[in-house]
């Protein structure tokens, strides 16, 4: 790896960038992974792109804070759509997923850039254990739009694991097995590794794509609908200036309910403001459903990593929604004790994942470190077989690489040809955890001549290679042939070719993006102005004054008069803001 040795957690609601310091030697200063700051000094970077009325791009908080405002010209949770063929209008301008994240990794980029006054080029991302192959790809191609060579994608709670592990690291004799349960904004990802004498070795990894704390957001936000005598149906055709504005209210009470049993919340709609109490019971009713889908996975880990869970030896809380007593509380029920907290649940992803481009890059002083990962899914093709009537069923699931098998991992299976004269081969590529492949996610197909023959007669032979950053190839060839067909997953929607990669990158070139150091002014008027449009009469006066003194204050260009005055305004709305 060229470059300093970097890790980035490219999140559903945050991203953080980290580098690996290799210390000196002798002293106090051992070597460690270390967060970089963004404009504004702070490690968490909020995952949103908004466009302003100039056409300049915002990244990050100043992004973030124009949510509920510019509805229209922001997005914040692209990652859930990476890989899809989605896409995000903002204003006159659209946008793949890939493109959005690739403005992030820019803007990531940039801070480290100049955090070490050199070019960052190479970085290990991390990514949702369950992310499939196509989102694999999304992200590494999003990487790329962004100038940046992706030296590994690592799992995100395996990044976490290696976080902690090192974090404990001399403190635990002997073996010990951790549970790494990670619930972020967009995705729930549970592991369970085993450390041994400098070997971490993750176990199992499962989880769900589609399950984090904006689905609990939602689910508050459409209790509080609800509250209002808005149905379901109506919700989710409510305009979504209107939707954002609940989810607001959502959020905020998400939080506070961190900190107390009871908050409340204060909600515009349809030009009046109403106000609720919202209890820790009206949480727990409101987001069952979504506790009852956390357990699945949970119970899958510890099955295929044969533990008992009163054998696992620490339990570690990852991602932001961790904060949510209600997840600390089911973790215990469903552990019976409580997890450790020690490592702070935003940042040992980042950590991990600099630390994994260290290991990858053999730094002396992580010489001792071995990591060993494992498939989160199972791989396998499409078949027809004959059930025991002699009828022929289609659509039958094939596995070949089972589901927590450590990577890389090189497997193949035969099959034979059901029909006769067949002249090729369709095989089609599926991943996931059911009998039948309709139920699963498709990841490719791949097309195989075979010489016309009565059935039975041809047999192929197909070997998936899945590499230690989760990709697949899969190699087929007719049995006794030296011919070979080969397939990179390639021609879905995420696996862009070069044409089309220079293409998506002009695009992103062409955009006029915020200057970097102005963006934490920008976040801080971004932030006054949300806060205005949400209150009303002398409360809002004061905002709309403070905001005209600051904009002045921007006017005298006076960098060191700019940032005091900053900080002196985002204190004063913190103070507004908790009296919301
Ligand atoms: P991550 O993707 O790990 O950054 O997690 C972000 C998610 O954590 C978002 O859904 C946040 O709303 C949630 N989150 C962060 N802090 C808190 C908190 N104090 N209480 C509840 N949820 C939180």
């Amino acid at each position: 790896m060229k470059g300093p040795l970097i890790g980035i957690d490219l999140g559903t609601t945050n991203s953080l960038i980290a580098v690996w310091r290799a210390g000196d030697e002798g002293d106090d200063d051992k070597p460690c992974a270390e967060l970089i700051p963004n404009s504004a000094g702070q490690v968490l970077t909020p995952s949103a792109v908004s466009i302003d009325d100039d056409g300049d791009v915002l990244i990050g908080d100043a992004a973030a804070q124009r949510r509920v405002g510019h509805a229209d010209v922001t997005c914040t949770e692209f990652k859930r759509d990476m890989g899809s063929t989605r896409i995000y209008r903002l204003g006159s301008r659209s946008f793949t997923p890939e493109q959005l994240s690739a403005l992030i990794l820019t803007s990531l980029k940039k801070d480290a850039e100049v955090f070490l006054g050199e070019a960052v080029t190479h970085a290990v991302i991390s990514v949702p254990a369950y992310f499939n192959d196509t989102q694999r790809n999304a992200t590494i191609a999003a990487a790329r739009l962004a100038e940046l060579h992706v030296t590994r994608l690592v799992n995100e709670p395996t990044a976490a694991a290696i976080a902690y592990g090192l974090a404990i690291d001399g403190e635990n004799d002997g073996p010990s097995s951790t549970l790494v349960f990670d619930l972020g904004g967009g995705t729930f990802d549970i592991s369970v590794v085993e450390q041994f004498d400098g070997v971490i070795e993750i176990k199992a990894s499962t989880g769900d794509n589609y399950l984090g704390g904006e689905d609990f957001t939602q689910a508050i936000a459409m209790a509080l609908a609800l509250k209002l005598d808005i149905p379901e149906a109506q919700w989710a055709i409510l305009d979504p200036g209107e939707r954002a504005h609940f989810i607001s209210a959502a959020e905020r009470l998400k939080h506070a309910l961190s900190d107390t049993n009871k908050a409340e919340a204060r909600v515009q709609y349809q030009n009046e403001t109403h106000e609720f109490t919202f209890t820790e019971k009206d949480f727990e009713k409101a987001v069952e459903p979504l506790l009852e889908r956390i357990r699945r996975p949970v119970k899958m880990a510890l099955r295929d990593a044969r533990l008992e869970p009163e054998k696992l030896d620490n339990i570690v809380l990852v991602g932001g929604s961790t904060r949510m007593p209600i997840a600390r509380k089911l973790v215990a029920r469903l552990f019976g004790r409580f997890p450790e907290t020690n490592v702070d649940p935003d940042k040992a992803i980042a950590l991990g994942a600099a630390t994994q481009a260290a290991l990858l890059a053999r730094d002396v002083t992580l010489d001792e470190v071995l990591l060993t990962d494992v498939s989160p899914f199972t791989l396998g093709v499409a078949i027809s077989n004959y059930n025991s009537t002699g009828q022929l069923v289609q659509g039958v699931f094939s596995p070949i690489i089972e589901r927590n098998t450590i990577i890389p991992a090189s497997r193949e299976a035969s099959y034979t040809t059901v029909e006769d004269n067949q002249s090729e081969i369709e095989l089609e590529v599926f991943q996931g955890e059911h009998r039948f492949v309709r139920d699963n996610v498709k990841l490719g197909e791949i097309s195989v001549p075979i010489p016309k023959k009565a059935a039975r007669k041809v047999a192929i032979v197909v070997r998936f290679s899945y590499d230690a950053s989760g990709m697949l190839e899969v190699d087929v060839a007719v049995d006794g042939s030296e011919d070979h067909v080969t397939l990179t997953l390639l021609g879905n929607a995420a696996r862009l070719d070069e044409a089309e990669l220079a293409e998506r990158k002009a695009e992103l070139l062409k955009l006029k993006i915020h200057p970097r150091d102005d963006l934490p002014n920008r976040a801080v008027m971004e932030r006054a102005d949300r806060l205005y449009a949400e209150l009303k009469g002398s409360n809002r006066e004061q905002i709309g004054e403070a905001m005209n003194d600051f904009a002045a204050v921007l006017e005298s260009q006076d960098t060191d008069r700019i940032q005091q005055e900053r900080i002196q305004f985002e204190t004063w709305l913190n103070g507004v803001e908790s009296r919301l």
